[in-house]
């Protein structure tokens, strides 16, 4: 096992939740030497034909690979991932642009399929002899204080199993029962915030084996209240995530309106998708809601910790509610191997280092649905973006802009923020003194004359 801390002898670690983060924390713990046991509601993902679950692919970025990378990862996953250089805008009329991540330095999202990357996490958990995974294990109540929980086995209707852990670790998911436990006892701060917009997954099929659309692109159809974003998939599919008010969505009841709605604001995605692909996945399923959940501590004594959605649950306009959750399992475990550490200490610090950064990416994905739906169509929009690159060529150490510093650093997002303050400040400034010496330089020309 790779950096065993010996000051912290090995524990019986129950993880409930077999998601991205989950799965990851498992080899995480079972690398450092501890006895896992893992608890998944579903059934294996490996061996169910249909999944059921949020977006099916996702775009990863700097943070998630590192957390890949730790684990020996990085590079069986990045295989088969599709890199995607900037954003390919799609506008009403159907006529396209590209505005690049990165221009400087090249870096880039790469989409990933959620159940292919689940499976590859899970795989490699199975080598492990002291991980063991309980499928079909749904979390019904736990006693954090005396580390026992009740699980519902879906295979033995009614039977409740019991367990005992040392520790217990949420990775349940935005809606996680360990952090309902925890809200349960004192100091526990907690609030949530669905927004007005839902998604809806829809599939741009391959044509004759190929991809319709340019495939190293996150697309996106920016439309000021409703918005849509597709990425690629391995089979040469995009996967199109249709997001816009409950209200606009309740209002297309018929095929014929569908197809008005979608001629009038997607025209050039109609003939990609399929008229009768379209409906048939648009009416096929309800739109999903979406939340934002903030929650503090992540911690309870020596006994439960949060990770991933559950301690923090963002809506998806950055694409780092996953990148975030791996990057918990960075710092969590980077935390547990540092010299002459307690479990409880470990958790405690945990919560100290990380709040602030978790609540700040909550409130960065919340500000980046409104730049994906509205901003990126502004002309101050790609001014901003036009002179952020600019500087961040001349001074890439100094100037990075705020979406780089989010995707393709590890810098912790509250410290993304406050640059991306201070570089508000200096550009304010510098507007200032360019108008001004236009004023004057005009008025010195009228006075001359
Ligand atoms: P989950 O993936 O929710 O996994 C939780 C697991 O716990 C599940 O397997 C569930 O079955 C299990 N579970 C739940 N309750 C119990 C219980 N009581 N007992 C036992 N098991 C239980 N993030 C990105 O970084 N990039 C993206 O591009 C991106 N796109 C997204 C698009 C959409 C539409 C959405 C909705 C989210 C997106 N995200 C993205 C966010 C990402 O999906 C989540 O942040 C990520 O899945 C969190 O992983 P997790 O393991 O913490 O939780």
């Amino acid at each position: 096992a790779n950096g065993v801390n010996l000051s912290i002898p090995p524990l019986k670690v129950a993880i409930i939740g077999g998601g991205l983060v989950g799965s990851l924390a498992a080899l995480n713990f079972a690398r450092n030497g501890h006895n896992v046991h893992l608890y998944e509601y579903r059934e294996d993902i490996r061996t169910s034909e249909l999944v059921q679950g949020r977006s099916i692919n996702l775009a990863l970025s700097e943070r998630g690979r590192k957390a890949l990378a730790e684990v020996g990862l990085e590079d069986e996953v990045l295989s088969t991932a599709i890199p995607m250089r900037g954003r390919m805008l799609h506008d009403v009329k159907g006529q396209t642009s590209v505005v690049l991540y990165d221009p400087c330095t090249n870096q880039c999202l790469y989409s990933v399929g959620r159940k292919h990357l689940n499976e590859v996490l899970l795989n490699a958990g199975e080598k492990f002899p002291n991980i063991q995974y309980h499928f079909r294990h749904k979390l019904k109540s736990a006693n954090l204080q005396e580390g026992s929980m009740r699980f519902q086995c879906d295979y033995e209707e009614q039977q409740l199993e019991e367990a005992t852990a040392d520790l217990i670790v949420g990775c349940d998911g935005a809606f996680s029962a360990v952090r309902q436990q925890m809200s349960k006892t004192l100091g526990f701060n907690f609030s949530q915030e669905y927004i007005e917009h839902g998604y809806l997954e829809l599939c741009i099929p391959a044509k004759n084996d190929e991809f319709q659309m340019p495939p190293n692109y996150l697309h996106i159809w920016p439309r000021n209240e409703f918005m849509m974003i597709a990425l690629p998939n391995q089979d040469k599919s995009f996967t199109v995530t249709l997001s816009m008010p409950f209200k606009v969505f309740e209002g297309i009841r018929t095929p014929k309106e569908l197809l008005e709605f979608f001629h009038r604001y997607y025209s050039d995605a109609v003939p990609l998708i399929g008229e009768e692909l379209l409906i048939k996945d648009f009416f096929k399923s309800k739109p999903q809601f979406l939340l934002s959940i903030k929650c503090n501590p992540f911690h309870f004594a020596d006994k439960a910790i949060l990770l991933g959605d559950a301690a923090h649950a963002m809506v998806p306009y950055y694409g780092q509610g996953m990148n975030a959750g791996m990057e918990d399992c960075t710092l969590f475990f980077s935390i547990l191997r540092e010299p002459h550490m307690t479990i409880g200490k470990a958790l405690e610090t945990f919560t100290e280092r990380r709040v602030s950064d978790a609540h700040a990416i909550c409130d960065l994905a919340m500000y980046n649905y409104v730049e994906m739906r509205d901003l990126t169509k502004r002309f101050s929009f790609k001014c901003r973006k036009m002179l952020d690159t600019t500087l961040f060529r001349f001074f890439p150490n100094y100037w990075v802009p705020l979406y780089n510093s989010v995707s393709f650093t590890s810098m912790p997002y509250s410290k993304c923020i406050a640059n991306r303050q201070w570089q508000d400040e200096i550009l304010k400034k510098i507007m200032f003194i360019v108008l001004s010496s236009a004023v004057l330089f005009i008025g010195a020309l009228y006075i001359v004359h």
